[in-house]
């Protein structure tokens, strides 16, 4: 069934031909278990080589069932490798790290066996080379001719006509070498069995037939026993490797070496850990330039902050607010923003705890209360001040019982602090006082008289708030004037000249940004040290001159007329757009502060942030090909392994599905694990810093990408190394490698 005509092999070297063996004529039938003999360099092995199809021949015709083969290409041999012919080596070319029974089974799922074929077979094979009790052994641990009887399981396994053996015997000592030539000839009755051998002695009488060479040529062939029953055999069916088992045999190749799979799963785990904490203090440094901004009219420059008008220019009532509320990623309405971008001076009665503050409604408190508690009434307040104001420190207890007043307005807002935050982020060391919403709308009355302009009229005269003759005057509420009434100070001479002004009339005008409005009043008492405790209840020392003080429902016409302005903060500034669209649909016209943001864009800031691109590109490549090169060096340290596989007929697709799936594995599990690590610090289970720092900032976009990139990079890993494999013949790469 096999035959050579006059074939030789010659070999090319450095312009020198030198004969392998030429023209050698025999053949050979199943069921012969012929031995090769002959003195080292006679050509035994090239022969053998030739026979595998592992090594091309130059000259002559090799026969299998009568089919010529010089015309076969690489992958004809590989072909008929799979389909004919196994192989034996001297030093066995087991997989050490899988145990007996995985080596037999690797070669049934290269040939795609089913898994519920392939365990009754590889035991029964197993029995066959007297090896059961070591099936759960790994090969490494084995002796020599155990590990022949392994090679030679493997052989039969693939259920190949053909076993050629290349001095199986060469490593063992005589007790194990004359076991396995008796397996090799007790499983020869059915195939061919040719062994290579230069110890005629231990093969003599069990072989049926021995050739031996000289100097490249056969020099005798002795037939000892006749074989008449020439078959031609049935080739082995050719199926490949299915899906299931490739990603079986990539799951085992993972975990199988611990050191291997640790070493490539720290790679890939650094290559995640590197590009997303790069890529993620890159958004942050980014993001952290853009609110560098400054604006000259608004405090508050949160990049969450929309400010909102009505775009008919009425008011903001509660149904409004009820539905923006409503809009989906809104956090938050300042009912009353003024107030977010006004700092008032808050202070105790003696002056000698102050704080610069900006005053927000309770509900935007988002820390814990570090001493006291929250305010429940209206006059009570909770401040938040910095971790490191030593002096309020000190003082807190006195702090806590003392009463507050608004910018030095001793007559209107008596505050009580009845509760401290504790914040390590506040700029410019400045406060933020947290009240309930009815004294900021009270508050608000305040701020709407500075911010509009309020002009008097009487004696025929207008007097603005602020006017040239340097008499400032302040409209105050008060609940003991009774309405169309005003009392104002006799010192006031362009009111009151010679102290006499009662019965005159006062009028009142003001105009803001939103609206104008005005009151016609009476002057009905004058007022002074003597007569100002009994008139106003107020105590002589906490009053000015320039005050004017008006009935309170009066004040409220005119400066309480409804929220014409608010801000609506979104949940991330991601949302911002799309909360901003859905307002501007409503009726509202919106102001981004983010957009107002004055940035520096000169040119050197500009070139900076190039420069600072390109050597993150740089760093993020270098780092990319450091970890390429590293992995590859690990698979190449397990050459061995590949090329048995191709020995054993793997094709370089099989090869290369086997590599993808272990790195796809290694790959995914860094990967994924570094997510759960993520997801813990984001629970803040852990406490890691670097990575909560650049959590906010990476998106499920950014991660399904850096999955990504770890797939393609195992791709094309696997790639690159299953070609290097297959670049070389079989033969070559295999013995590169021992
Ligand atoms: P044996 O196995 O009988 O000891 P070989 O088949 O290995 O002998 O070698 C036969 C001849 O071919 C020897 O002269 C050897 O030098 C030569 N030869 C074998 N392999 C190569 C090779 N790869 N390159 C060049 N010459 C080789
Ligand atoms: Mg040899």
């Amino acid at each position: 069934m096999l035959k050579l005509k006059n074939v030789s092999k010659f070999y090319h070297n450095n312009g020198v031909i030198a004969a392998g063996f030429s023209k050698v004529s025999i053949d050979f039938k199943i069921g012969e278990f012929v031995a090769i003999v002959g003195e080292s360099g006679s050509g035994k092995s090239t022969l053998l080589n030739v026979i595998s199809g592992l090594d091309s021949y130059e000259e002559g015709e090799m026969y299998i069932n009568d089919e010529e083969t010089s015309h076969y290409s690489e992958s004809d041999f590989e072909e008929y490798r799979k389909k004919y012919v196994s192989n034996i080596f001297q030093n066995f070319n087991l997989v050490n790290s899988y145990t007996v029974y995985q080596n037999v089974e690797l070669v049934l799922l290269l040939n795609g066996y089913k898994r519920e074929e392939i365990k009754e077979k590889v035991l029964s094979i197993i029995d066959q080379v007297g090896l059961s009790k070591y099936k759960n052994t790994k090969a490494s641990k084995l002796s020599g001719g155990q590990k022949q009887r392994v090679a030679i399981a493997r052989a039969l396994a693939k259920e190949t006509p053909i076993i050629v053996c290349d001095e199986p015997t060469g490593n063992l000592d005589s007790r194990a070498a004359k076991g396995i030539i008796k397996l090799l000839s007790d499983i020869s009755y059915n195939k061919l069995v040719i062994v290579v051998t230069h110890n005629i002695s231990e093969i003599e009488n069990l072989a049926t037939r021995i050739v031996r060479m000289h100097d490249g040529k056969i020099v005798s062939d002795k037939k000892i026993k006749e074989i008449d029953n020439d078959i031609d055999v049935g080739t082995v069916s050719c199926k490949n490797i299915g899906l299931f088992n490739t990603i079986r045999l990539g799951f085992r190749n993972t975990f199988n070496i611990f050191s291997k799979f640790a070493l490539m799963f720290s790679v890939f785990l650094f290559i995640t850990v590197s590009l997303l904490s790069v890529y993620g203090s890159l958004k942050k440094s980014e993001y952290e330039n853009s609110k560098n901004g400054n604006n000259y009219y608004f405090n508050d420059l949160s990049d969450t902050r929309i400010v909102i008008r009505k775009t008919d220019g009425s008011t903001i009532n509660s149904d409004d607010l009820e539905n923006i509320k409503k809009i989906n990623n809104v956090e938050n309405i300042a009912i009353n923003d003024l107030l977010l971008d006004k700092y008032l001076w808050f202070q105790n009665e003696n002056g000698d705890i102050s704080f610069n503050a900006t005053l927000n409604d309770i509900s935007f408190l988002n820390k814990k209360i570090s001493y006291g508690k929250m305010p429940e009434a209206d006059n009570e307040v909770l401040i938040e001040v910095s971790e490191y104001d030593y002096y309020f420190n000190e003082r807190l207890e006195d702090a806590l019982s003392e009463i507050y007043y608004l910018n030095g307005d001793k007559s209107s807002f008596n505050l009580k602090v009845v509760g401290v935050v504790y914040s390590n982020d506040l700029l410019y060391s400045n406060s933020i006082i947290y009240g309930s919403s009815q004294l900021l709308n009270n508050y608000m009355k305040t701020v709407n008289r500075e911010y509009s302009n309020v002009v008097i009229n009487t004696n025929n005269k207008n007097y603005n708030s602020y006017n040239s003759i340097g008499d400032n005057f302040t409209i105050i509420p008060s609940d003991k004037v009774i309405s169309g009434c005003s009392y104002v100070s006799e010192n006031i001479n362009y009111i009151c000249s010679n102290y006499d002004c009662k019965n005159k009339s006062l009028n009142i005008m003001i105009d803001n940004l939103y609206y104008s409005d005005k009151l016609e009043l009476k002057i009905c008492n004058v007022y002074n040290d003597k007569n100002v405790n009994k008139l106003l209840d107020i105590n002589k020392d906490n009053y000015q001159y320039g005050s004017i003080f008006i009935n309170l429902d009066d004040y409220n016409s005119l400066f309480d007329k409804g929220v014409y302005q608010s801000s609506v903060f979104v949940n991330h500034v991601d949302n911002i757009d799309d909360v901003s669209n859905l307002l501007e649909n409503m009726g509202y016209d919106t102001l981004q502060i983010r957009k107002t943001l004055n940035n520096d864009g000169s040119d050197a800031a500009q070139i900076l942030k190039i420069i600072k691109l390109i050597i993150i590109i740089i760093l993020v490549l270098t780092l990319f090909f450091i970890s390429y090169f590293v992995i590859k060096l690990i698979l190449k340290s397990r050459n061995i392994y590949f090329s048995t596989l191709r020995i054993l007929g793997g094709s370089f697709k099989q090869v290369k599905r086997i590599t993808d799936v272990e790195l796809l594995i290694n790959s995914s599990l860094a990967y994924f694990s570094y997510i759960c690590l993520m997801i813990l610090v984001s629970k803040g289970i852990f406490k890691i810093t670097f990575i909560s720092n650049i959590l906010e900032y990476l998106k499920l976009k950014d991660y399904i990408l850096m999955y990504i990139i770890l797939v393609c990079m195992s791709y094309l890993i696997s790639t690159r190394f299953a070609s290097k494999i297959f670049s070389k013949s079989a033969l070559k790469s295999y013995r590169e490698d021992i």
